[in-house]
């Protein structure tokens, strides 16, 4: 078994991110700019949220937070994200989910202009990566294609299954893997809650991706002899026995499927880490105009 290692690759490729946002600041006189709005006081959210900060800080970029109580209305939300849209100083664009119930995360989402839209979740985004046109690819499945592109490893052919169709992870996922791209082309099942015979379907799996958000769901009898095994859960629970008070685990039962696997990604250290390097490549092509040309 051999481990992809997101601090060893994040790492590697932040130090790129840097150097061109110098370059990018040397040219233009100002850094890449991302802005996160934050609605409430989820606990996870604020956990995101402050690391994606912290991140833009460490490779040179600008970063502003913009904060609102949870009973900020949807008309007040999208006003300012219209008003952020036309700040030619802004690169980058991105609302944390979850949001509040009273506030449709499609509205919000569409809100956003689509040139600014470096968490790649509108529409236009969407359809454009479907038909494997140049636009900002969400920030997770992003980075999994960065960290399988890393490893160098040959996707071509293989049977892909992932877990989870969300709109975040599973389904763009699907559709990566899927497309005429390198990584890519593979033969994909997209499986949920409604699949049947859930076990038959991963074993298939040369490649398996999980995308749950159930601690351990993942277990070594579902897991074909050599897979590849990617792990997006998140999964948090109180500890005493760590400083922050919480503990993270991933979707997959790590300590027995690396025992079958033969590329596993652990959780914390796997593709958490490379989510913040997909949103950082998507903000600093923002800037440049490489994808949307400003
Ligand atoms: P969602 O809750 O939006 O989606 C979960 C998916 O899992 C759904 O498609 C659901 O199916 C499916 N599912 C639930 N139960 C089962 C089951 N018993 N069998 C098969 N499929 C099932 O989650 P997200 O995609 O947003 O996140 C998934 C996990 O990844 C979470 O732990 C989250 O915290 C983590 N995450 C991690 C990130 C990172 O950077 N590492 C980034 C984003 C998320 P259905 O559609 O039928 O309901």
């Amino acid at each position: 078994m051999r481990l992809l290692d997101g601090k060893e690759v994040s790492a590697k490729i932040k130090e790129d991110i840097k150097k061109e946002a110098a370059e990018f600041a040397a040219k233009t006189g100002r850094k890449p700019h991302l802005v996160a709005i934050l609605v409430g006081n989820d606990g996870g959210s604020e956990t995101y949220v402050a690391s994606k900060m912290r991140n833009c800080e460490l490779v040179g970029f600008d970063s502003t937070n913009i904060r609102y109580d949870e009973n900020i209305t949807e008309e007040e939300l999208i006003a300012k994200i219209k008003e952020i849209n036309k700040d030619d100083k802004i690169d980058g664009l991105i609302v944390q989910l979850p949001l509040p119930k009273h506030i449709d995360p499609e509205k919000v989402t569409e809100a956003i202009d689509y040139r600014k839209d470096v968490d790649g979740f509108h529409p236009i985004n969407l359809g454009r990566m479907q038909r494997n046109l140049p636009c900002f690819i969400p920030a997770t499945p992003y980075g999994i294609m960065l960290m399988l592109q890393h490893y160098g490893i040959g996707t071509a052919g293989k049977h892909a299954v992932v877990v989870g169709r969300s709109n975040i992870v599973g389904s763009p996922m699907s559709i990566l893997l899927a497309r005429n791209s390198n990584p890519g082309n593979c033969t994909v099942t997209l499986t949920h809650s409604r699949t049947q015979n859930l076990k038959e379907e991963v074993l298939r799996g040369d490649i398996v991706v999980a995308a749950i958000g159930k601690k351990n769901f993942i277990t070594a009898d579902m897991v074909k002899e050599g897979a590849i095994v990617i792990d997006v859960g998140i999964n948090r629970e109180v500890s005493t026995s760590t400083k922050s008070g919480y503990k993270l685990y991933g979707d997959v039962d790590f300590e027995n499927v690396s025992k079958k696997a033969s590329w596993i990604t652990p959780v914390p250290g796997g593709v958490g880490l490379m989510t913040i390097v997909g949103l950082l490549k998507n903000t600093l092509e923002a800037a440049k105009g490489t994808i949307y040309a400003k």
